[in-house]
């Protein structure tokens, strides 16, 4: 390839390409010691019932807890472990801190049954990964029906027999499978059709249009929606709007009786400990549900 021709005229050094094989070693090194040195953890962001204001799940959202820099964000790493494999490993491990979470919340009222959801990189996908997820379920006595994978249509799309066979096997243990992100990636609709997927996660893009400044986009979006949730009715899916910044969003929603919801304006995703001291405060709306 070309850049083992670096003598006979193509560039010598780029300075772009360094500082982005840089930047990727340099987070390849943030995974490492991380996973040898515990950085990685998981916030939990509250996903709530529309109809009764209550909180029913929460998503896990992977954090890596630099010692000097801070809280990284997940998108870089996902990729870059994506990238050299480690996402295996970073999913193990960030699985097993959720579910230790999520146990340790079924001890609060209200929260015994709640849910949580977990995003799983199609890389994860390996005839391994329902032993894996059973073992860590049991080692902290949670039921399988009590999770929920969020995976997004790039593990759908291959449409390969062992990726079926994973999620038939976590489905008939009880597991729940949501799309994530669902309306921006490809033919969504055949997937509902032709895989076990029980829930499906509206895009954030969506939810934002709720409020176009613009009337016709509000309203093509306010039947996408509410056409959606019919669909997802019909079909005995559960369905989760993402990205719900305002109360005017939240409003839209339970208009369109949209099911549950998650978002800044509901509870943005935090450290346990936060969570648990936000909880003792939050009361329902409506304490018929
Ligand atoms: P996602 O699964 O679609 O997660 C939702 C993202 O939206 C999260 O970003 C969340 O913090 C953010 N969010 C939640 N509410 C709002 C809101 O009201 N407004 C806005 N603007 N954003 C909101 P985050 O935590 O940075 O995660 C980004 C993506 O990284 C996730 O998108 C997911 O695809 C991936 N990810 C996160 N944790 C994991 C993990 O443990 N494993 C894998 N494979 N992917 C993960
Ligand atoms: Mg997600
Ligand atoms: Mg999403
Ligand atoms: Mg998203």
């Amino acid at each position: 390839s070309r850049k083992h021709n670096g003598k006979n005229g193509t560039k010598l050094f780029d300075p772009l390409m360094a500082s982005v094989a840089q930047e990727r070693l340099k987070i390849e090194r943030f995974i490492e010691t991380g996973l040898r040195e515990d950085w990685f953890d998981v916030h939990l962001q509250p996903i709530v019932d529309l109809e009764c204001g209550l909180i029913v799940g929460f998503e896990a959202l992977m954090r890596l807890n630099h010692p000097e820099h801070g809280l990284l964000p997940p998108a870089d790493i996902i990729r870059v472990a994506e990238e050299t494999g480690t996402i295996k490993r970073i999913g193990e491990r960030v699985f097993d801190k959720a579910v230790a979470h999520l146990a340790r919340l079924s001890s609060l009222p209200g929260l015994e049954n709640s849910y949580l959801a977990v995003n799983v990189s199609p890389l994860q996908f390996s005839a391994e990964l329902p032993a894996s997820t059973f073992a860590t379920l049991m080692k902290w006595g949670i039921t399988p029906s009590r999770i929920v994978f969020e995976i997004t249509e790039a593990v759908l799309m291959h449409h390969s027999p062992e990726v079926r066979q994973v999620l038939e096997a976590l489905s008939a243990a009880g597991l729940k499978i949501a799309l994530d992100d669902f309306g921006t990636g490809y033919s969504s609709l055949s997937y509902l059709l032709h895989f076990p997927v029980n829930t499906i996660k509206i895009d954030q893009s969506f939810t934002r249009s709720l409020t176009d400044e613009d009337e016709a986009v509000r309203k093509r979006v306010r039947m996408l929606v509410t056409g959606i949730n019919t669909v997802a009715n019909e079909l005995n899916c559960r369905i989760v709007a993402e990205g719900v910044e305002t109360e005017e969003q939240l409003q839209a929603l339970v208009s369109m009786g949209v099911g549950h919801a998650q978002g800044y304006y509901l509870g943005r995703p935090q450290a346990i400990e936060i969570i648990e001291s936000d909880l003792g405060r939050a009361l329902p709306r409506n304490a018929s549900c």
